[in-house]
Formats: structure tokens, C-alpha cells, sequence
């Protein structure tokens, strides 16, 4: 069997690396340089804090791929599991959590509610006075999305797969119904590839993916930001990746006391991902940084800005990622909202599933078809 991946972001890779473990020939196309896209201008956060089963269900089976990466790729990606900390300002906000929580220990999350004054023992710079209630877990954390791209690569090319960087799909090649290989930029004599499976796994630009093989997808790109910030007071090296939910902002620890700042600042919810500003807005990042300084006694107006830039999250109206064979012979991998890096590893098995054995299951992923935004009013959104 042969089969054709589009995209060398982490979900790409994942997805070539398991074909090829199950013994499929793999030829990915990349159009620009591995991790260029998303990956590589992720936060590399990792967790299994969520408010549905599904994204609760694909962290746990990505999680024992990032708990053995270096054990199994031979790259360490740097994975640091200092835990997530969500705050609540609302109440409503907060009983939210604590119902997520009852679901997540349910699973075998280790996450746990905690009161404001509790917080303190994760996190020493907040104000903990801001917030009505958090939830934390301790297997949460971060890692370097870059070394997961080259770990991933050397095990796909280890594994057989030919990496094609440079390599624009232009075209997808269809015969009666089935896709059955994908045509090719600048035509060398090798303008097209046939395949028995494509992959789309294009993130940000996986609706125009689709529309090459007649399916309409709704994945949208949204711009979003983040800044290196060199904070008042140094940012323990131990802090959790701590998020104010009710404010949409975030930081979490970078090395010698420096953090990211990130969050839904200046946000471009329509952004082409050929043309966006891959920059950092100057202007908006200090108020973001200000604003961050409101909620913790790390920030201040004495912060300085080291660097930043923006990336594209795909977004599904629900939050939730499409993974399916969408027609005969393309499988769709999209739609990943802020945990398309997280979540690849178990992506990526679950594609190979797809493929291998025609049905996925290492998750139930019934509920990610994309067929259940056409019944419309029955999904449940991922709000955390
Ligand atoms: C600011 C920011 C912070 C984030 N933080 C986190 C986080 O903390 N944790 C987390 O899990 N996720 C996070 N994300 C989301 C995460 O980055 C994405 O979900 C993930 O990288 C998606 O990977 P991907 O492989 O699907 O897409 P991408 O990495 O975008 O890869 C898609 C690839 O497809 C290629 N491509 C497109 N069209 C074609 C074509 N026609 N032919 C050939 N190749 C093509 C592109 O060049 C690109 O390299 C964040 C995202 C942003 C922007």
C-alpha cells in the first residue's frame, strides 16, 4: 500500500512515522521546510486537562508516546512536566472546572480542584485574590515543539518514509469516487504521485486542501500571538503552564526566568496562512504583558519584550479536530484548535489505523467525523 501525507507539521510526521511502522510505503509532501507551518511556532504544551472525553482520550494515548520520545526517537524534546494551572474568575467558570475534574479522575487524569489560597503552592507570583477557583495536574506540561519535528523525521525516515520538502500538492487525483494520488507543483516529470490513501494533514490550510478533492471542510485559520518576555521578577523554572480562563491570557516558563506570553491577543480569526503577519505586534504584546501583570506579580511596566511572533491555530466550530476518511481514500487529520502538538502522536496511530484496518481504535473517534456539523446544535464545544 502506498500513501501520500500533505503537511510536515508534527501531524504530518506522526502520521507518515505510524503508516510506516504498519508497513506502508509513505511519500510526504511538504511545500515548504518541516514544523514551518504551526509546529513551529507552537507553545509545546502538553496535557490531559480538558473539558470532553474525546481530547481527554487522545492526551492519554499521545501522552505514553511523549512520556518514552527520547527512549523510543532518541531526541529529547525537552519535555518538562511542571503541570497546567486553569483559574477561574467566575464562578460559573470555576464549577466548570470542578466539573472537569470529576471527568478527567474519572479517566485517570490526576488533576484536582483547588481554592484560590491553594494555588500558591503551584504557582508563587499570582494574586490569588483575582480568581474564584483553579484546577491543576501535575502530568501536565511543555515541550519543545522543533526537537519533537526532528525526532519525528528521523524516525520517519528511519522507518522508510521519503520526506519531500519543497513539494507543493497541487491537485488531488480522483477515479470513480476513490482519491487516488495527488498532482504536484512544477512538474519535473514526476508531477504526480498515485496512492491507495492521502492524507490531509495540512493544518491551517486544510480547507483548501479539501477543496482539491471536492469536500468543503469548516477549518478556519485564527491568527494568535506570542512574546518572549524577560519579566520583572524571574518566572520559576518549576511554574506551571498557567492559564487565566476568564481573561484569555497565559504564560508559562522559559529558560532563566524568562516566560512566554500568549493568549487570545489581537487575534485575526480569518487569516489567509499564505499571506497573515507572521510577526508579533509591538504594541499589542505590551499590553498583553501588562494586562498578564494584573493577575501576577511577575509582570510589570519594567518587563522587557526579547522577541514574539504569531502562528495560526485551524479552528472546527466545536474546538474538536476532524479525524475520518472523509471519501474513499482521504483520510483528513485537521482541525486541531490549540492541541494539534499535543495530540499528533495518538493522531497519528489513528490514522495508520484508518488506513491498516479501515476503522480507528486506539480512541473512539465516532464523534470526530465531519459530518456532525451538518446536525447542527448536537456537538458539544471544548471550552478548556
Ligand atoms: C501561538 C500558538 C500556540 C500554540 N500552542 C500550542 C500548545 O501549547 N500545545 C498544542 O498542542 N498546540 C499548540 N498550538 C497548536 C499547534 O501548533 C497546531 O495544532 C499543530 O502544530 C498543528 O500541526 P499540523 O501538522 O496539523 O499543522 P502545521 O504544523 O501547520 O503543518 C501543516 C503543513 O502543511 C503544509 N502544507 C500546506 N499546504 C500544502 C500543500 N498544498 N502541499 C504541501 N504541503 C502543504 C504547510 O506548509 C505546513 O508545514 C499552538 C499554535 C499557535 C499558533
Amino acid at each position: 500500500m502506498h500513501t501520500v501525507v500533505i503537511g510536515g507539521g508534527i501531524v504530518g510526521l506522526a502520521s507518515a512515522h505510524a503508516l510506516a511502522e504498519r508497513g506502508v510505503e509513505v511519500t510526504l509532501c511538504e511545500k515548504g521546510s518541516l514544523g514551518a507551518g504551526s509546529t513551529g511556532r507552537s507553545a509545546g504544551g502538553i496535557r490531559a486537562q480538558f473539558s470532553t472525553p474525546v481530547n481527554v482520550a487522545l492526551s492519554l494515548a499521545s501522552l505514553e508516546v511523549w512520556d518514552a520520545f527520547e527512549e523510543r526517537f532518541g531526541v529529547d524534546v525537552a519535555h518538562r512536566r511542571v503541570g497546567y494551572l486553569f483559574l477561574a474568575r467566575e464562578e460559573e467558570t470555576a464549577e466548570r472546572l470542578r466539573e472537569n475534574v470529576a471527568m478527567q479522575n474519572e479517566l485517570g487524569v490526576p488533576s484536582e480542584f483547588l481554592d484560590p489560597a491553594a494555588t500558591a503552592e503551584h504557582c508563587g507570583g499570582l494574586r490569588s485574590d483575582r480568581f474564584a477557583g483553579a484546577s491543576y495536574s501535575p502530568t501536565d506540561g511543555f515541550a519543545d515543539p522543533d526537537l519533537a519535528v526532528e525526532g519525528y523525521a528521523r524516525a520517519a525516515r528511519g522507518a522508510g518514509v521519503e520526506l519531500r520538502t519543497g513539494t507543493e500538492v497541487t491537485g488531488i487525483r480522483r477515479d470513480g469516487g476513490r482519491v487516488v494520488g495527488v498532482e504536484l507543483a512544477g512538474a519535473n516529470g514526476d508531477g504526480r504521485i498515485p496512492a491507495d490513501y492521502v492524507v490531509n494533514a495540512a493544518g491551517p490550510w486544510a480547507r483548501r486542501i479539501g477543496r482539491m478533492a471536492g469536500v468543503e471542510l469548516p477549518v478556519a485559520p485564527r491568527r494568535r500571538q506570542m512574546a518572549v518576555v524577560e519579566p520583572e521578577r524571574p518566572v520559576p523554572e518549576s511554574d506551571p503552564f498557567t492559564i487565566d480562563l476568564d481573561a484569555g491570557s497565559y504564560f508559562r516558563p522559559e529558560d532563566g526566568g524568562a516566560a512566554l506570553v500568549g493568549g487570545q491577543w489581537g487575534e485575526d480569526p480569518d487569516a489567509d496562512p499564505d499571506r497573515y503577519h507572521e510577526g508579533m505586534d509591538p504594541e499589542q504584546a505590551a499590553a498583553a504583558v501588562e494586562r498578564a501583570g494584573e493577575w501576577t506579580t511577575y509582570f510589570g511596566p519594567d518587563s522587557r519584550i526579547r522577541r514574539g511572533w504569531a502562528g495560526l491555530y485551524a479552528v472546527t466550530p466545536d474546538n474538536h479536530p476532524i479525524i475520518e476518511e472523509t471519501v474513499p481514500g482521504l483520510i483528513t487529520a485537521v482541525g486541531f484548535s490549540g492541541h494539534g502538538f499535543m495530540h499528533a502522536p495518538a493522531t497519528g496511530r489513528l490514522v495508520a489505523e484508518l488506513a491498516c484496518d479501515g476503522e480507528a481504535s486506539l480512541v473512539d473517534i465516532g464523534s470526530l467525523g465531519s459530518g456532525r456539523f451538518e446536525k447542527r446544535g448536537e456537538t458539544e464545544r471544548n471550552v478548556v
